[in-house]
């Protein structure tokens, strides 16, 4: 009998774990994106996610490019306004090049222009999000890119959680340039199972992987079908069990820290641990899988 309230807290505490554990922080790529969309103006785009995040108390990164109207005189008063409102500024370069395609001397450029763009911004962090998650193609590129980093005092961002926003964004815009009073709300149902479900099988790859949960971060875009769609997105977070915390304590979590740079190019970094250990790897081919039929559902729903 002695021991039993003993068990208890030790039952309890392990369940403790594994539920408060379950969080993220959302990352949001290509902002502030003034371009001209269907629908809803690059100002209302920016209005609407700065007012979800606001009601739900979140606060995020936004990383930020030059193009797109980034340093426009109202990018850069939306950007301000991210700051204000207690966000992260984070870099994602200046034109969003292919680090691959243009070598890291030039790569290095277009960052140190961005962030000449942002350091006088409140919120601002050296943070850098690889435009299309690039690290380098080889390990001396990646291992002179983190070098490069260090000497500018900038971290770098990675992604646990990867998803097809962009693609299902891209699906919204045909559909609203063929019909535009059409009714979103199927794209809306599709995009958040697709979340659901992407959300889930990275939860279970790091408790796999690590025997917790990191706390993870979720990539998302500056884009026409999140700024629709966030309170329902932050709705279906909360009633899925994620906690969503600021992007600093994410990037506290000690897997960010891991060097990845022998594993090569992955979208998801757990993906990358797994790969360098050897391990997992019909998950990860799962995931991926995953992924590419829900692609390609979304494809024969919308042409
Ligand atoms: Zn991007």
């Amino acid at each position: 009998m002695f021991f039993l309230p003993f068990v208890r807290v030790i039952v309890w505490c392990f369940f403790c774990t594994i539920m408060a554990g379950q969080s993220l922080s959302i990352t949001m790529d290509d902002g502030p994106n003034l371009d001209a969309t269907p629908k809803l103006s690059g100002d209302e785009r920016n209005r609407r996610l700065l007012e979800a995040f606001r009601e739900k108390h979140v606060r995020v990164v936004l990383f930020a490019n030059g193009i797109r109207g980034g340093d426009s005189p109202s990018g850069i008063r939306w950007l301000e306004a991210w700051g204000k409102a207690g966000h992260r500024i984070g870099n994602h370069t200046y034109s969003h090049p292919n680090l691959d395609e243009i070598g890291v001397a030039r790569f290095k450029e277009d960052l140190l222009r961005l962030d000449r763009l942002i350091r006088p911004l409140p919120g601002y962090w050296p943070m850098l999000r690889f435009p299309f998650l690039l690290e380098g193609k080889g390990v001396v590129e990646r291992q002179a890119v983190q070098v490069m980093l260090k000497e500018q005092g900038y971290g770098s961002a990675p992604v646990s959680i990867p998803t097809y926003d962009w693609f299902f964004n891209q699906r919204l815009h045909s559909l609203l340039k063929e019909k535009p009073d059409a009714d979103i709300a199927p794209v809306r149902a599709l995009y958040l199972q697709h979340l659901v479900g992407i959300l889930k099988g990275h939860r279970d790859l790091g408790r796999k992987l690590l025997g917790r949960d990191p706390v993870h971060t979720l990539l998302l875009h500056h884009n026409l079908l999140n700024a629709l769609v966030m309170p329902d997105l932050l709705r279906m977070l909360d009633s899925n069990g994620w906690k969503v915390v600021g992007p600093e304590e994410a990037y506290r979590d000690p897997i960010y820290d891991e060097d990845l740079t022998t594993v090569g190019y992955s979208e998801s970094h757990l993906g990358a641990m797994a790969r360098k250990r050897g391990v997992l790897l019909k998950e990860i081919r799962f995931l991926e899988a995953q992924l590419a039929v829900e692609k390609a559902n979304l494809k024969e729903y919308i042409h």
